[in-house]
Protein backbone atom coordinates (compact mmCIF):
# COMPACT_ATOMS: atom_id res chain seq x y z
CA UNK A 1 0.00 0.00 0.00
CA UNK A 2 1.39 3.25 -1.06
CA UNK A 3 1.16 6.24 1.85
CA UNK A 4 -0.47 8.85 -0.31
CA UNK A 5 -1.36 8.48 -4.49
CA UNK A 6 -1.43 12.16 -6.10
CA UNK A 7 -3.74 11.92 -9.10
CA UNK A 8 -2.72 14.38 -11.87
CA UNK A 9 1.01 15.39 -12.75
CA UNK A 10 0.20 18.28 -13.78
CA UNK A 11 1.88 21.32 -12.00
CA UNK A 12 0.28 20.75 -8.74
CA UNK A 13 0.34 17.71 -9.11
CA UNK A 14 4.46 17.08 -9.16
CA UNK A 15 4.70 20.37 -6.71
CA UNK A 16 3.04 18.37 -4.00
CA UNK A 17 4.64 15.24 -5.13
CA UNK A 18 8.12 16.89 -4.80
CA UNK A 19 6.88 18.58 -1.38
CA UNK A 20 6.04 15.04 0.16
CA UNK A 21 8.99 13.29 -1.17
CA UNK A 22 10.74 15.69 2.07
CA UNK A 23 9.00 13.18 4.28
CA UNK A 24 9.32 9.31 4.80
CA UNK A 25 6.39 8.51 3.10
CA UNK A 26 5.84 6.07 -0.10
CA UNK A 27 4.31 8.40 -2.98
CA UNK A 28 2.64 7.33 -6.10
CA UNK A 29 2.13 9.96 -8.87
CA UNK A 30 -0.88 8.94 -11.50
CA UNK A 31 -0.99 10.49 -14.57
CA UNK A 32 -3.87 9.49 -17.62
CA UNK A 33 -1.38 10.52 -20.58
CA UNK A 34 1.88 9.35 -21.78
CA UNK A 35 4.00 12.29 -20.04
CA UNK A 36 4.32 14.70 -16.96
CA UNK A 37 2.08 18.03 -17.96
CA UNK A 38 0.44 17.07 -20.87
CA UNK A 39 -2.88 19.11 -19.54
CA UNK A 40 -3.28 22.73 -18.70
CA UNK A 41 0.49 23.16 -17.56
CA UNK A 42 1.11 22.44 -21.15
CA UNK A 43 -0.52 25.76 -22.30
CA UNK A 44 -0.55 28.78 -20.20
CA UNK A 45 0.49 32.45 -20.15
CA UNK A 46 3.66 30.94 -18.26
CA UNK A 47 3.44 34.15 -16.27
CA UNK A 48 4.60 34.39 -12.41
CA UNK A 49 1.90 36.38 -11.46
CA UNK A 50 3.24 39.16 -9.03
CA UNK A 51 -0.14 38.43 -6.79
CA UNK A 52 -2.09 42.15 -6.99
CA UNK A 53 -4.62 40.94 -8.95
CA UNK A 54 -7.15 38.09 -6.32
CA UNK A 55 -8.52 38.66 -3.19
CA UNK A 56 -7.06 38.19 -0.09
CA UNK A 57 -9.90 36.45 1.29
CA UNK A 58 -10.04 34.07 -1.69
CA UNK A 59 -7.00 31.53 -1.56
CA UNK A 60 -5.88 32.80 -5.44
CA UNK A 61 -5.03 35.82 -3.37
CA UNK A 62 -3.75 33.89 -0.54
CA UNK A 63 -1.49 31.38 -2.32
CA UNK A 64 0.00 33.81 -5.12
CA UNK A 65 2.06 36.39 -3.75
CA UNK A 66 3.41 33.44 -1.02
CA UNK A 67 4.35 31.42 -4.44
CA UNK A 68 6.09 33.76 -6.19
CA UNK A 69 8.13 34.79 -3.79
CA UNK A 70 9.21 31.21 -3.61
CA UNK A 71 10.56 30.37 -7.62
CA UNK A 72 13.78 32.07 -7.49
CA UNK A 73 15.13 29.31 -5.35
CA UNK A 74 13.31 26.45 -6.61
CA UNK A 75 13.83 27.14 -10.09
CA UNK A 76 17.91 27.39 -9.22
CA UNK A 77 17.69 23.96 -7.20
CA UNK A 78 16.00 22.35 -10.00
CA UNK A 79 17.17 24.31 -12.96
CA UNK A 80 14.63 25.49 -14.20
CA UNK A 81 15.12 29.21 -16.73
CA UNK A 82 12.87 31.68 -14.59
CA UNK A 83 13.43 35.52 -15.25
CA UNK A 84 11.85 38.02 -13.29
CA UNK A 85 11.14 40.50 -15.95
CA UNK A 86 8.63 42.02 -14.02
CA UNK A 87 4.92 43.13 -15.60
CA UNK A 88 3.16 46.24 -16.09
CA UNK A 89 -0.80 46.78 -16.26
CA UNK A 90 -1.17 49.20 -19.12
CA UNK A 91 -4.24 51.75 -18.80
CA UNK A 92 -5.29 53.66 -21.69
CA UNK A 93 -8.17 56.15 -19.90
CA UNK A 94 -9.97 57.82 -16.54
CA UNK A 95 -11.10 54.44 -15.82
CA UNK A 96 -8.05 52.47 -16.46
CA UNK A 97 -6.79 54.75 -14.22
CA UNK A 98 -8.95 53.94 -10.89
CA UNK A 99 -8.34 50.21 -11.88
CA UNK A 100 -4.63 50.65 -11.52
CA UNK A 101 -5.04 51.97 -7.87
CA UNK A 102 -7.42 49.53 -7.08
CA UNK A 103 -4.77 46.78 -8.23
CA UNK A 104 -2.09 48.51 -6.20
CA UNK A 105 -4.26 48.79 -2.94
CA UNK A 106 -4.85 45.18 -3.58
CA UNK A 107 -1.55 44.54 -3.81
CA UNK A 108 -0.60 46.06 -0.83
CA UNK A 109 -3.07 43.61 1.06
CA UNK A 110 -1.78 40.86 -0.53
CA UNK A 111 2.15 41.91 0.44
CA UNK A 112 3.16 42.19 -2.98
CA UNK A 113 6.58 44.39 -3.13
CA UNK A 114 7.90 46.91 -4.98
CA UNK A 115 4.48 48.19 -6.74
CA UNK A 116 5.09 51.10 -8.55
CA UNK A 117 1.97 53.41 -10.30
CA UNK A 118 3.91 54.59 -13.17
CA UNK A 119 2.86 57.94 -15.67
CA UNK A 120 2.78 58.01 -19.53
CA UNK A 121 6.29 58.97 -19.85
CA UNK A 122 8.13 56.63 -17.28
CA UNK A 123 6.09 53.62 -19.30
CA UNK A 124 6.81 54.62 -22.64
CA UNK A 125 10.71 54.67 -21.49
CA UNK A 126 10.22 51.13 -20.23
CA UNK A 127 8.63 50.03 -23.28
CA UNK A 128 8.97 52.32 -26.17
CA UNK A 129 7.35 50.09 -28.37
CA UNK A 130 3.78 50.20 -26.92
CA UNK A 131 1.10 52.69 -28.46
CA UNK A 132 1.40 56.19 -26.91
CA UNK A 133 -2.15 56.28 -26.28
CA UNK A 134 -1.20 54.77 -22.73
CA UNK A 135 -2.02 56.79 -20.27
CA UNK A 136 -0.02 54.83 -17.15
CA UNK A 137 0.42 51.75 -15.62
CA UNK A 138 1.14 49.33 -12.21
CA UNK A 139 4.25 47.85 -12.54
CA UNK A 140 4.88 45.20 -9.97
CA UNK A 141 8.58 44.15 -10.38
CA UNK A 142 8.22 40.78 -8.71
CA UNK A 143 6.49 39.23 -11.84
CA UNK A 144 8.60 36.55 -13.50
CA UNK A 145 8.16 34.03 -16.49
CA UNK A 146 8.80 30.46 -16.59
CA UNK A 147 8.07 27.14 -18.56
CA UNK A 148 6.02 25.59 -16.56
CA UNK A 149 6.10 22.46 -18.06
CA UNK A 150 10.04 22.06 -17.74
CA UNK A 151 9.04 23.14 -13.94
CA UNK A 152 6.66 20.33 -13.71
CA UNK A 153 9.30 17.88 -15.37
CA UNK A 154 11.95 18.82 -13.11
CA UNK A 155 9.93 18.68 -10.01
CA UNK A 156 8.53 14.97 -10.69
CA UNK A 157 11.95 14.09 -11.73
CA UNK A 158 13.53 15.56 -8.51
CA UNK A 159 10.38 14.01 -6.06
CA UNK A 160 11.42 10.64 -8.45
CA UNK A 161 14.96 10.73 -7.22
CA UNK A 162 13.86 11.12 -3.81
CA UNK A 163 11.55 7.59 -3.60
CA UNK A 164 8.64 8.83 -5.24
CA UNK A 165 7.20 6.13 -8.08
CA UNK A 166 5.29 7.53 -11.29
CA UNK A 167 2.80 5.80 -13.71
CA UNK A 168 1.78 6.99 -16.81
CA UNK A 169 -0.69 6.03 -19.22
CA UNK A 170 -2.91 5.28 -16.42
CA UNK A 171 -6.44 6.62 -15.78
CA UNK A 172 -7.83 6.81 -12.47
CA UNK A 173 -11.34 5.18 -13.42
CA UNK A 174 -12.67 4.36 -10.03
CA UNK A 175 -11.94 5.14 -6.27
CA UNK A 176 -13.48 2.98 -3.26
CA UNK A 177 -13.14 3.09 0.01
CA UNK A 178 -10.81 0.14 2.03
CA UNK A 179 -10.02 -0.61 5.14
CA UNK A 180 -7.28 2.38 6.05
CA UNK A 181 -7.57 4.22 2.93
CA UNK A 182 -8.81 4.19 -0.71
CA UNK A 183 -8.24 1.33 -3.85
CA UNK A 184 -7.86 3.34 -6.97
CA UNK A 185 -8.85 1.30 -10.03
CA UNK A 186 -6.71 2.24 -12.99
CA UNK A 187 -7.99 0.37 -15.98
CA UNK A 188 -7.49 -3.72 -14.94
CA UNK A 189 -5.04 -2.60 -12.04
CA UNK A 190 -5.40 -1.67 -8.87
CA UNK A 191 -3.88 0.19 -6.44
CA UNK A 192 -4.36 1.10 -2.63
CA UNK A 193 -3.36 4.41 -1.01
CA UNK A 194 -3.62 5.43 2.82
CA UNK A 195 -4.42 9.19 1.71
CA UNK A 196 -5.21 10.54 -1.92
CA UNK A 197 -4.83 14.18 -3.43
CA UNK A 198 -6.86 14.95 -6.63
CA UNK A 199 -4.59 17.12 -8.13
CA UNK A 200 -6.45 15.83 -11.99
CA UNK A 201 -6.85 19.67 -13.17
CA UNK A 202 -10.13 19.71 -15.93
CA UNK A 203 -11.20 16.41 -14.17
CA UNK A 204 -10.86 16.98 -10.19
CA UNK A 205 -14.63 16.86 -10.41
CA UNK A 206 -15.25 13.31 -12.02
CA UNK A 207 -12.75 12.20 -9.23
CA UNK A 208 -13.92 13.78 -6.15
CA UNK A 209 -17.42 12.61 -7.35
CA UNK A 210 -15.78 8.67 -7.21
CA UNK A 211 -15.79 9.41 -3.16
CA UNK A 212 -18.10 12.04 -2.91
CA UNK A 213 -21.69 13.68 -3.49
CA UNK A 214 -20.68 16.50 -6.21
CA UNK A 215 -19.39 19.18 -4.77
CA UNK A 216 -18.44 21.57 -6.67
CA UNK A 217 -18.41 21.47 -11.17
CA UNK A 218 -15.45 22.28 -12.99
CA UNK A 219 -16.28 24.04 -16.62
CA UNK A 220 -13.06 24.15 -18.69
CA UNK A 221 -12.67 28.09 -20.34
CA UNK A 222 -10.39 28.14 -23.45
CA UNK A 223 -7.80 30.24 -24.12
CA UNK A 224 -6.43 30.88 -27.74
CA UNK A 225 -2.65 32.01 -28.07
CA UNK A 226 -0.06 33.07 -30.73
CA UNK A 227 3.66 32.71 -30.51
CA UNK A 228 5.90 34.74 -32.55
CA UNK A 229 9.69 33.73 -33.62
CA UNK A 230 12.43 35.03 -31.74
CA UNK A 231 13.59 37.17 -34.02
CA UNK A 232 11.01 39.77 -32.36
CA UNK A 233 11.74 38.46 -29.07
CA UNK A 234 12.64 42.19 -27.81
CA UNK A 235 9.22 43.81 -29.06
CA UNK A 236 8.26 43.86 -25.50
CA UNK A 237 10.56 43.78 -22.14
CA UNK A 238 8.19 42.88 -19.65
CA UNK A 239 4.80 41.27 -19.34
CA UNK A 240 2.29 43.66 -20.40
CA UNK A 241 -1.26 43.09 -19.25
CA UNK A 242 -4.39 45.54 -20.27
CA UNK A 243 -6.07 46.50 -18.03
CA UNK A 244 -9.03 44.42 -17.04
CA UNK A 245 -12.49 46.05 -17.63
CA UNK A 246 -16.21 45.34 -17.41
CA UNK A 247 -15.53 44.10 -21.52
CA UNK A 248 -12.89 41.56 -20.38
CA UNK A 249 -9.17 40.60 -18.81
CA UNK A 250 -8.04 42.19 -22.00
CA UNK A 251 -5.17 40.06 -24.08
CA UNK A 252 -1.61 39.69 -23.05
CA UNK A 253 2.30 40.83 -25.10
CA UNK A 254 4.88 38.89 -23.35
CA UNK A 255 8.49 37.30 -23.52
CA UNK A 256 8.80 33.96 -23.03
CA UNK A 257 11.36 32.50 -21.07
CA UNK A 258 13.23 31.38 -24.20
CA UNK A 259 13.00 35.03 -26.09
CA UNK A 260 10.15 34.09 -28.00
CA UNK A 261 6.42 37.05 -27.48
CA UNK A 262 3.22 35.19 -26.53
CA UNK A 263 0.25 36.81 -27.23
CA UNK A 264 -3.49 35.86 -25.92
CA UNK A 265 -5.53 34.46 -24.42
CA UNK A 266 -9.27 35.10 -24.79
CA UNK A 267 -11.56 33.69 -22.64
CA UNK A 268 -14.20 31.35 -23.68
CA UNK A 269 -16.33 28.60 -21.60
CA UNK A 270 -16.88 25.12 -23.39
CA UNK A 271 -18.65 21.77 -22.66
CA UNK A 272 -15.79 19.38 -23.73
CA UNK A 273 -12.78 19.02 -21.67
CA UNK A 274 -10.81 17.62 -24.41
CA UNK A 275 -11.23 20.67 -27.04
CA UNK A 276 -8.26 21.81 -27.35
CA UNK A 277 -8.86 23.04 -31.43
CA UNK A 278 -8.30 26.45 -32.29
CA UNK A 279 -10.71 29.22 -34.15
CA UNK A 280 -9.79 31.04 -36.96
CA UNK A 281 -12.49 33.68 -35.10
CA UNK A 282 -11.23 33.53 -32.05
CA UNK A 283 -7.71 33.76 -33.36
CA UNK A 284 -8.41 37.37 -35.43
CA UNK A 285 -9.80 38.75 -31.53
CA UNK A 286 -6.65 37.99 -29.71
CA UNK A 287 -5.11 39.87 -33.00
CA UNK A 288 -7.15 42.81 -33.20
CA UNK A 289 -7.39 43.36 -29.59
CA UNK A 290 -3.23 43.05 -28.92
CA UNK A 291 -2.39 46.27 -31.50
CA UNK A 292 -4.08 48.39 -28.28
CA UNK A 293 -1.09 47.59 -26.78
CA UNK A 294 1.06 47.93 -29.73
CA UNK A 295 0.91 48.43 -33.10
CA UNK A 296 3.94 47.08 -33.68
CA UNK A 297 3.23 43.65 -33.66
CA UNK A 298 5.10 41.70 -36.48
CA UNK A 299 2.26 39.05 -37.11
CA UNK A 300 4.04 37.67 -40.24
CA UNK A 301 6.47 35.65 -37.82
CA UNK A 302 4.09 33.63 -36.16
CA UNK A 303 5.40 30.37 -35.77
CA UNK A 304 2.38 28.53 -33.61
CA UNK A 305 -1.03 28.85 -32.39
CA UNK A 306 -2.29 27.32 -29.59
CA UNK A 307 -5.05 27.08 -27.08
CA UNK A 308 -5.08 25.72 -23.21
CA UNK A 309 -7.92 24.85 -20.55
CA UNK A 310 -8.92 26.58 -17.58
CA UNK A 311 -10.07 24.26 -14.74
CA UNK A 312 -12.96 27.27 -13.78
CA UNK A 313 -14.48 25.76 -10.57
CA UNK A 314 -18.47 27.30 -10.13
CA UNK A 315 -17.55 28.76 -6.58
CA UNK A 316 -15.05 30.71 -8.48
CA UNK A 317 -11.80 29.95 -6.44
CA UNK A 318 -9.22 27.23 -5.99
CA UNK A 319 -10.79 24.25 -3.69
CA UNK A 320 -7.93 23.32 -1.53
CA UNK A 321 -9.38 21.03 1.47
CA UNK A 322 -9.94 17.39 2.64
CA UNK A 323 -13.54 16.42 1.47
CA UNK A 324 -16.01 16.35 4.34
CA UNK A 325 -17.09 13.12 3.01
CA UNK A 326 -14.12 11.09 2.27
CA UNK A 327 -11.51 11.27 5.38
CA UNK A 328 -7.92 11.41 3.90
CA UNK A 329 -9.30 12.21 0.71
CA UNK A 330 -7.69 15.77 -0.92
CA UNK A 331 -9.24 17.62 -3.44
CA UNK A 332 -6.78 20.34 -4.89
CA UNK A 333 -8.96 21.49 -7.86
CA UNK A 334 -10.29 24.81 -9.54
CA UNK A 335 -6.92 25.30 -10.08
CA UNK A 336 -6.94 28.47 -12.69
CA UNK A 337 -4.64 31.29 -12.82
CA UNK A 338 -3.11 32.04 -10.82
CA UNK A 339 -2.46 28.35 -10.69
CA UNK A 340 1.02 27.98 -11.67
CA UNK A 341 2.12 31.08 -9.64
CA UNK A 342 0.33 29.65 -6.17
CA UNK A 343 1.44 26.25 -6.57
CA UNK A 344 4.43 25.50 -4.73
CA UNK A 345 2.61 27.70 -1.88
CA UNK A 346 -0.34 25.12 -2.49
CA UNK A 347 2.07 22.59 -2.33
CA UNK A 348 3.29 23.39 1.19
CA UNK A 349 0.02 24.02 2.39
CA UNK A 350 -1.62 20.49 1.01
CA UNK A 351 1.24 18.61 2.78
CA UNK A 352 0.98 20.29 6.19
CA UNK A 353 -2.69 20.20 6.15
CA UNK A 354 -1.48 16.28 5.66
CA UNK A 355 0.41 16.48 8.18
CA UNK A 356 -2.36 17.47 10.50
CA UNK A 357 -4.63 14.50 9.06
CA UNK A 358 -2.29 11.94 9.87
CA UNK A 359 -0.77 13.30 13.10
CA UNK A 360 2.43 13.54 11.42
CA UNK A 361 5.34 12.70 8.97
CA UNK A 362 8.93 11.98 9.36
CA UNK A 363 11.50 13.47 7.27
CA UNK A 364 13.58 12.61 4.82
CA UNK A 365 16.81 12.85 5.95
CA UNK A 366 18.08 12.09 2.84
CA UNK A 367 16.01 14.28 0.68
CA UNK A 368 18.05 15.64 -2.26
CA UNK A 369 16.80 19.56 -3.12
CA UNK A 370 18.56 19.53 -6.19
CA UNK A 371 18.61 17.91 -9.60
CA UNK A 372 21.38 16.73 -11.78
CA UNK A 373 21.93 19.63 -14.13
CA UNK A 374 20.79 19.71 -17.97
CA UNK A 375 23.02 21.08 -20.22
CA UNK A 376 21.97 23.29 -22.25
CA UNK A 377 24.32 23.51 -25.26
CA UNK A 378 23.06 27.13 -27.11
CA UNK A 379 24.09 28.64 -23.46
CA UNK A 380 27.48 27.84 -22.96
CA UNK A 381 30.21 29.49 -24.65
CA UNK A 382 32.56 28.05 -27.37
CA UNK A 383 35.44 26.84 -24.56
CA UNK A 384 32.40 25.05 -22.67
CA UNK A 385 30.84 23.91 -25.72
CA UNK A 386 34.29 22.27 -26.57
CA UNK A 387 34.97 20.86 -23.56
CA UNK A 388 31.51 19.21 -23.06
CA UNK A 389 31.76 17.70 -27.32
CA UNK A 390 35.35 16.08 -25.66
CA UNK A 391 33.53 14.07 -22.81
CA UNK A 392 30.55 13.04 -24.98
CA UNK A 393 30.31 13.94 -29.24
CA UNK A 394 27.18 13.32 -28.73
CA UNK A 395 26.98 17.00 -27.44
CA UNK A 396 28.73 17.80 -30.93
CA UNK A 397 25.86 16.65 -33.52
CA UNK A 398 23.47 19.34 -33.68
CA UNK A 399 19.71 17.65 -34.28
CA UNK A 400 17.40 21.14 -33.87
CA UNK A 401 19.31 23.46 -36.25
CA UNK A 402 16.29 26.05 -35.23
CA UNK A 403 16.90 25.90 -31.45
CA UNK A 404 20.26 23.78 -32.00
CA UNK A 405 19.58 21.29 -29.73
CA UNK A 406 22.25 18.56 -29.82
CA UNK A 407 21.76 14.72 -29.81
CA UNK A 408 23.61 14.65 -26.04
CA UNK A 409 21.04 16.70 -25.03
CA UNK A 410 17.95 14.35 -26.37
CA UNK A 411 19.59 11.53 -25.37
CA UNK A 412 19.96 12.83 -21.40
CA UNK A 413 16.23 14.02 -22.03
CA UNK A 414 15.26 10.00 -22.57
CA UNK A 415 17.59 8.76 -19.79
CA UNK A 416 16.95 10.95 -16.79
CA UNK A 417 13.91 9.92 -14.61
CA UNK A 418 10.58 10.49 -15.81
CA UNK A 419 11.93 10.74 -19.03
CA UNK A 420 10.57 11.58 -22.88
CA UNK A 421 9.69 8.44 -24.57
CA UNK A 422 7.41 10.43 -27.21
CA UNK A 423 8.75 13.25 -30.38
CA UNK A 424 6.68 15.75 -27.89
CA UNK A 425 8.24 14.49 -24.98
CA UNK A 426 12.01 15.27 -26.01
CA UNK A 427 10.38 18.83 -27.09
CA UNK A 428 9.14 20.15 -24.03
CA UNK A 429 12.44 18.70 -22.16
CA UNK A 430 15.12 20.15 -25.08
CA UNK A 431 13.35 22.48 -26.94
CA UNK A 432 13.84 20.45 -30.54
CA UNK A 433 10.71 21.22 -32.63
CA UNK A 434 10.25 24.32 -30.68
CA UNK A 435 11.56 27.00 -33.23
CA UNK A 436 10.87 28.34 -36.64
CA UNK A 437 10.41 25.35 -38.53
CA UNK A 438 8.23 23.37 -35.84
CA UNK A 439 10.21 20.38 -35.80
CA UNK A 440 9.96 19.59 -39.93
CA UNK A 441 14.28 19.49 -40.16
CA UNK A 442 14.64 17.31 -36.42
CA UNK A 443 11.32 15.33 -35.95
CA UNK A 444 12.47 12.55 -38.44
CA UNK A 445 16.08 12.30 -36.27
CA UNK A 446 14.27 12.44 -33.09
CA UNK A 447 11.84 9.24 -33.80
CA UNK A 448 15.43 7.63 -34.79
CA UNK A 449 17.13 8.53 -31.25
CA UNK A 450 13.93 7.74 -29.05
CA UNK A 451 14.00 4.45 -30.95
CA UNK A 452 17.20 3.77 -30.69
CA UNK A 453 17.69 4.76 -27.20
CA UNK A 454 13.96 3.06 -25.84
CA UNK A 455 15.17 -0.14 -27.41
CA UNK A 456 11.82 0.33 -29.68
CA UNK A 457 10.82 0.30 -33.13
CA UNK A 458 10.91 3.67 -34.75
CA UNK A 459 7.02 2.16 -35.77
CA UNK A 460 6.36 2.69 -31.99
CA UNK A 461 7.24 6.18 -31.40
CA UNK A 462 4.63 8.42 -31.06
CA UNK A 463 4.29 12.17 -31.94
CA UNK A 464 1.96 13.12 -28.87
CA UNK A 465 -0.71 10.71 -26.86
CA UNK A 466 -0.49 6.68 -27.73
CA UNK A 467 -2.70 7.49 -30.87
CA UNK A 468 -0.71 9.71 -32.37
CA UNK A 469 1.64 7.46 -34.84
CA UNK A 470 3.93 8.69 -37.35
CA UNK A 471 5.17 5.81 -39.03
CA UNK A 472 2.78 2.87 -39.95
CA UNK A 473 5.62 0.60 -41.37
CA UNK A 474 8.35 0.72 -44.47
CA UNK A 475 7.62 2.23 -47.29
CA UNK A 476 9.45 -0.21 -49.86
CA UNK A 477 8.43 -3.45 -48.02
CA UNK A 478 4.55 -2.89 -48.86
CA UNK A 479 2.67 -4.71 -51.75
CA UNK A 480 3.82 -1.95 -54.62
CA UNK A 481 7.45 -2.71 -54.15
CA UNK A 482 6.85 -6.25 -53.95
CA UNK A 483 5.50 -6.91 -57.55
C1 LIG B 1 -5.21 30.09 -20.95
C2 LIG B 1 -4.56 29.91 -19.62
C3 LIG B 1 -3.64 30.84 -19.13
C4 LIG B 1 -3.08 30.69 -17.89
N1 LIG B 1 -2.08 31.54 -17.50
C5 LIG B 1 -1.51 31.40 -16.28
C6 LIG B 1 -0.44 32.24 -15.88
O1 LIG B 1 0.10 33.02 -16.67
N2 LIG B 1 0.00 32.14 -14.61
C7 LIG B 1 -0.53 31.28 -13.72
O2 LIG B 1 -0.14 31.32 -12.56
N3 LIG B 1 -1.49 30.40 -14.10
C8 LIG B 1 -1.97 30.42 -15.37
N4 LIG B 1 -2.91 29.55 -15.77
C9 LIG B 1 -3.35 28.53 -14.85
C10 LIG B 1 -2.36 27.36 -14.78
O3 LIG B 1 -1.97 26.96 -16.07
C11 LIG B 1 -3.05 26.22 -14.04
O4 LIG B 1 -3.44 26.70 -12.78
C12 LIG B 1 -2.17 25.00 -13.83
O5 LIG B 1 -1.50 24.61 -15.00
C13 LIG B 1 -3.05 23.88 -13.35
O6 LIG B 1 -2.25 22.76 -13.10
P1 LIG B 1 -2.91 21.42 -12.62
O7 LIG B 1 -1.79 20.55 -12.20
O8 LIG B 1 -4.00 21.70 -11.64
O9 LIG B 1 -3.68 20.86 -13.91
P2 LIG B 1 -3.14 20.08 -15.18
O10 LIG B 1 -1.86 20.60 -15.67
O11 LIG B 1 -4.28 20.04 -16.15
O12 LIG B 1 -2.88 18.62 -14.64
C14 LIG B 1 -3.93 17.72 -14.35
C15 LIG B 1 -3.44 16.34 -14.71
O13 LIG B 1 -4.40 15.38 -14.27
C16 LIG B 1 -4.40 14.34 -15.20
N5 LIG B 1 -5.66 13.60 -15.04
C17 LIG B 1 -6.92 14.07 -15.22
N6 LIG B 1 -7.82 13.09 -14.99
C18 LIG B 1 -7.11 11.98 -14.65
C19 LIG B 1 -7.49 10.65 -14.31
N7 LIG B 1 -8.77 10.26 -14.26
N8 LIG B 1 -6.51 9.76 -14.04
C20 LIG B 1 -5.21 10.12 -14.08
N9 LIG B 1 -4.80 11.36 -14.40
C21 LIG B 1 -5.74 12.29 -14.68
C22 LIG B 1 -4.27 15.04 -16.54
O14 LIG B 1 -3.82 14.18 -17.56
C23 LIG B 1 -3.29 16.16 -16.21
O15 LIG B 1 -1.95 15.82 -16.52
C24 LIG B 1 -3.46 29.62 -17.06
C25 LIG B 1 -4.34 28.66 -17.55
C26 LIG B 1 -4.84 28.77 -18.85
C27 LIG B 1 -5.68 27.70 -19.41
Amino acid sequence: MYDVAVIGTGIIGTFIARELSKYQLKILMIDKENDIANGTTMANSAIIHAGYDAKADKNKGKFNAPGNKMYEKLCDELDVPFKKIGSLVIGFDEEDQNTIKELYKNGLENDVEGMEILNKEQVLEMEPNLNDTVTGALYAPSAGIISPFEMAIALAENAMDNGAELILNSEVTDIKKVDNGYMLEIGDRKVEAQYVINCAGVYADHINNMVASSSFEIKPRKGHYFILDKSVGSLVNHVIFQCPSDKGKGILVAPTVHGNILIGPDSEFIDDKENLGTTAERLDFIRTMALKTTTQIPYHTIIRSFTGLRATADIGDFIIEESKEAKGFINVGGIESPGLSAAPAIAEYVVNLLKEISGGMEENENFIATRKKFIRFNELTDEEKAEVIKEDPRYGRVICRCETVTEGEIVDSIHRNAGATTVKGVKKRTRSGMGRCQGGFCSPKVVEILARELGEEMININLDSLDSYILTGKTKENDLYKQ
